[in-house]
This record gives structure tokens, C-alpha cells and sequence, in this order.
């Protein structure tokens, strides 16, 4: 079914809006069989887990790490890393350009904004990133790259409530563009899971996280 999940989503995105495949909690069987089909984005929101399936899986997959990350975890990941999607916090990017300068690699990453309605506890608000990309002290880090901004939407059946918030984050994204710099560049806009990213996609996204409607449900929450 992997295979056919894959092409059906496939079939309704357009092709400039890359597809992460999720595979949190699933068997490197279960990836192998999307990377057989071709697949080659793969998201994880744990870095042991990420750590884990990156040393037994093909080395030419590109991994995104999705999650909220501690920063005294960010060593395990710094080497091979392809997208940071949750940076929360100027002293996470900090740590990020110090372990990727030891690899020589400089790091893309993704500011995580705080747009929905539950108090969640990550992500940054509008005003923190503004602060943030003004300040320069993004610049100031040689291996890391800020190239965009993820979100998500209240986890809700509203459907306008979550077109809403998608909508006034693609504005927020589109007006942080003039303050692009050596290592800013706000190129993509990672919005849109299983349950939302048709949605997303209508609102501006440029890249989907999807776990469930490719690999069938978690068998546990992680
Ligand atoms: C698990 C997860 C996803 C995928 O969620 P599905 O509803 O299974 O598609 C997307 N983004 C993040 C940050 C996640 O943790």
C-alpha cells in the first residue's frame, strides 16, 4: 500500500512542493519500501531514531528532522542532516552551526512559528523572528542557513480556523523575504500533514510532512 499511497499523493501535489515522507515509529521495511518507489525524502522527529535508520538506510536519502530538538542532541544528526524544520530558539541554531562547522557542512534550517491556537510550547511568534532576522545574529553563523519557516495548524475540523492560520503565515513568510541576507533566505514554507495539506498547499506551502496517509497509522503516539 506504501507504494500506492505514495503515488496517489503524489498525483495531488504539484511538483514544486516537495513531499517529506514521516516515518516516526515505522520499520526501516516500511521506508525501504517508499525509497524503492523512488522516494528519497524522509522525515523523523526524534535524533536517536533519525540517528538509528540514517546509519542502516541508503545513503543518498535525504533526512529532515521534523521534531523539537534538545540541543545536547544535535551531534548526533550534525553530520548528515539535511533540513532542521523545528529551530525554536537562537541558541539551538547556535549549537547547530557549532556542530556542523566540526563536519564542515553548512546546516539548512527552518524556523518553527508558533500559529496555532493551543499553547503548544515550541515555536517562535512573529514578532521573536522578526527580532531574530533583524537583529543579524543569524549572520554571524557560517554553518547554518536559515532558508524558511514551518508551522502548525490547530488540530481541529474547523477548516476556515486552519486555512486562516496557514494564510497569515504564508503573509508573515512573504513579507520576512526583504530581510534576506549572506546565510537568510526565506525560500520554503513547510506546512501541511496528513489531515491538512491539501489546504496547506492552497495557502502557500511549498512542503508537506506526511506520516500517516502514506504508512497507515502510528501504532503509538510519538
Ligand atoms: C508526525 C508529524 C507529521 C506527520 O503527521 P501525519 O498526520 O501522520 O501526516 C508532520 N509534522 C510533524 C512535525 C510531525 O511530528
Amino acid at each position: 500500500m506504501i507504494k500506492e499511497n505514495l503515488h496517489l499523493i503524489k498525483s495531488k501535489i504539484p511538483k514544486e512542493v516537495t513531499l517529506v515522507a514521516v516515518t516516526k515509529t515505522k520499520p526501516i521495511s516500511d521506508i525501504m519500501e517508499a525509497y524503492n518507489a523512488g522516494h528519497r525524502d524522509f522525515g523523523e522527529n526524534k535524533v536517536q531514531e533519525l540517528a538509528r535508520k540514517a546509519a542502516e538506510l541508503p545513503k543518498d536519502i535525504k533526512w529532515h528532522m521534523i521534531g523539537h530538538i534538545q540541543r545536547n542532541k544535535v551531534k548526533y544528526m550534525a553530520g548528515f542532516v539535511h533540513l532542521i524544520h523545528g529551530i525554536d530558539s537562537f541558541k539551538l541554531l547556535k549549537e547547530i552551526n557549532k556542530q556542523a562547522a566540526k563536519h564542515n557542512r553548512v546546516i539548512d534550517c527552518l524556523l518553527q512559528v508558533h500559529i496555532a491556537q493551543e499553547s503548544t510550547k515550541f515555536g517562535l511568534d512573529f514578532d521573536e523572528i522578526n527580532t531574530l532576522i533583524n537583529s543579524g545574529k543569524a549572520t554571524d553563523l557560517k554553518h547554518i542557513r536559515i532558508v524558511g519557516l514551518m508551522g502548525m495548524a490547530t488540530f481541529t475540523d474547523d477548516e476556515e480556523q486552519v486555512r486562516k492560520e496557514f494564510h497569515a503565515l504564508r503573509d508573515f513568510f512573504e513579507s520576512m523575504k526583504a530581510f534576506a541576507s549572506e546565510n537568510v533566505e526565506m525560500k520554503i514554507l513547510s506546512t501541511g500533514m496528513s489531515g491538512d495539506y491539501e489546504i496547506a498547499i492552497e495557502e502557500g506551502s511549498n512542503m508537506v510532512r506526511i506520516g500517516t496517509a502514506i504508512f497507515g497509522r502510528r501504532n503509538f503516539i510519538a
